[in-house]
């Protein structure tokens, strides 16, 4: 029997570089679905589902033009079973396939439905199946679990130290580029109103048909599309061009301004590129070496600071954040150190808040589908934190809101950096701050109605009351963490009708969250 092999692609493994397309061969049929299963699993914001879906038909076209032979199924196909595994195993017996081959899902969910499913279609349906690397990033699932064997600690540090040696990254004759792994002292600026801020890079894709079937097949989704255009890049050549916009026009002021935040500038000077990283549209060596051939081209436009910045959010934490995930899964996932259990309050879903960096912050979130880092971790995630979200809530609204949001990368920053549910296998100390430093890093405070110098009292910061309560209330658990050490000694020199009259602030901030 001649051979006969079905290739599955899934959404998120959009690489045309991969060396299964080195060679044209009709027997050879690659198989891609939009399945509503994908869309179920949590609610997805409308600009994700659209993005997803676009760049998986433009893949799908850009190789069926090359050759290669796709079968590809519609949300409305009427033999779109809407599962993964039923689809699979419909297509294989239709098609007489005499081999079943995929790519190694960067989810445990999927790993394990596929599992299951291999298992099925080996011992009942008699057909080999293979799992191939994406070949996209830098290490393998289990690069970080070998590396941090037998140790306490492995920090991200560590980590990327480790893989700027091996891969030669900003690598001199005598250890780092400019004598320091970590520039990091110099990237802590607020915005100086000065330095222009470019637009966005930007596309203008029609969504309206996509959108119009999820309505009329009754998929819900939250967030919103201006006029059904989606202006996130769906093909790698969009994605190439965002790439080469960024190092020329953003990467020069991205280090010093990594962690401002500015009113109405949600992008400031982030790249906006994890989507089209995290679908694979292009790889993170690429961006690494687009970044340092514009360095060492113009050392004069880009400074040190700004390029190992940037290289260690994408060679770092990026890598990082995925070993953890495969070294942690699927305990990870349950993981709630401080026992949280509140609900989120229902402006997460509308940005109806008086808080004004939450108000922006979630804004911006329905609007674009994106909010830079810092937005993330200390506005929506440090509120989270202080004011005890249970978790999974925290984890299904990241999950779902932003552009780039895959589990192996949400659950780690979520639950891992931001939550510090883990207890400290992601971060050394919980990412938590009173209204002081969002007041020193944005422009926010400004034209909120509470005043983020005052802890207790009238139009006090909700981030004061609820951040000293945090520690109060989280002694037992967080004293001993050197890193904590300054906040414990603050704590002490608090005189006992301080403490309570910031407990009571707290207490009554709780008891209102739907009304802040
Ligand atoms: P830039 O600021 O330009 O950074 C460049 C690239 O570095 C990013 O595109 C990304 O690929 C990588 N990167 C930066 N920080 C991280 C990080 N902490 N972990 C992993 N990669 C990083 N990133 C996601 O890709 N998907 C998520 O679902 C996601 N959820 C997050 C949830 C929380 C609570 C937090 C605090 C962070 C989350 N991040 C997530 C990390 C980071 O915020 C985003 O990668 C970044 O904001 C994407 O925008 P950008 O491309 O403009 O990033
Ligand atoms: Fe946010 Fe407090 Fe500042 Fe208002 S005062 S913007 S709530 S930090």
């Amino acid at each position: 029997m001649s051979k006969r092999i079905l290739r599955l692609i899934l959404g998120d493994q959009l690489n045309s570089q991969h060396s299964w397309f080195n060679q044209i061969d009709p027997e050879i049929h690659y198989l891609m679905m939009e399945i509503g299963q994908e869309l179920r699993y949590v609610t997805h914001h409308i600009q994700k589902i659209a993005a997803f879906f676009l760049a998986m038909r433009n893949f799908c076209l850009e190789k069926t033009k090359d050759g290669h032979w796709f079968i590809y199924m519609r949300l409305e196909d009427p033999e779109n079973s809407q599962n993964l595994s039923q689809n699979i195993k419909d297509i294989l017996k239709k098609g007489n396939y005499t081999q079943f081959q995929y790519l190694l899902p960067d989810e445990y969910r999927l790993d394990q439905e596929l599992n299951t499913l291999i298992h099925e279609i080996e011992t009942i349906y008699k057909i080999p199946a293979k799992g191939f690397d994406t070949e996209h990033f830098f290490t393998d699932r289990k690069y970080l679990e070998r590396e941090s064997k037998g140790r306490k600690v492995y920090l991200m540090e560590t980590f990327y130290r480790k893989l700027r040696m091996d891969q030669n990254i900003l690598i001199s004759e005598d250890g780092p580029e400019g004598g320091l792994w970590n520039l990091d002292k110099e990237n802590r600026k607020p915005y100086d109103f000065k330095t222009t801020i470019p637009p966005p890079k930007t596309f203008s894709h029609n969504a309206s048909p996509i959108r119009k079937t999820l309505d009329s097949m009754g998929f819900s989704y939250i967030g919103q599309m201006k006029e059904d255009r989606l202006t996130w890049p769906v093909s790698r050549t969009e994605a190439l061009e965002g790439l080469s916009y960024f190092v020329e026009n953003l990467l020069p002021n991205f280090g010093q301004f990594e962690d401002a935040m500015v009113q109405n500038e949600p992008n400031l000077f982030h790249s906006r590129l994890s989507f089209s990283l995290n679908i694979k549209l292009i790889s993170p060596h690429e961006v690494i070496q687009s970044c340092l051939l514009a360095y060492y081209k113009d050392p004069t436009k880009y400074s040190l600071a700004s390029v190992e910045g940037f290289i260690r959010q994408i060679l770092g934490w990026r890598e990082f954040m995925r070993g953890q995930y495969w070294a942690t899964m699927p305990k990870f996932s349950s993981l709630n150190f401080f026992n949280h259990s509140r609900k989120l309050p229902s402006w997460f879903w509308t940005g109806n808040t008086k808080m004004n960096c939450l108000h922006q912050s979630i804004s911006d979130s329905l609007t674009y589908g994106y909010a830079h880092h810092i937005q993330r971790l200390m506005i929506t995630g440090n509120f989270s934190l202080l004011a005890g979200f249970h978790p999974d809530e925290v984890d299904q609204w990241y999950l779902g809101i932003y552009i780039d949001a895959i589990e192996w990368v949400e659950i780690t920053n979520t639950r891992g950096m931001s939550q510090w549910a883990d207890g400290g296998i992601i971060a050394s100390k919980p990412y938590v701050s009173s209204g002081n430093y969002i007041s020193k890093m944005s422009n926010y405070c400004k034209s909120c109605i509470y005043d983020s110098k005052k802890r207790s009292g009238e139009n006090s910061c909700p981030f004061n009351s609820l951040y000293w309560a945090f520690f109060l209330n989280h002694k037992r658990q967080l004293e001993k963490n050197f890193r904590l050490t300054m906040v414990y000694k603050n704590i002490e020199k608090l005189n006992p009708l301080e403490i309570e009259k910031i407990q009571n602030q707290a207490q009554y901030y709780i008891s209102h969250l739907e009304s802040l």
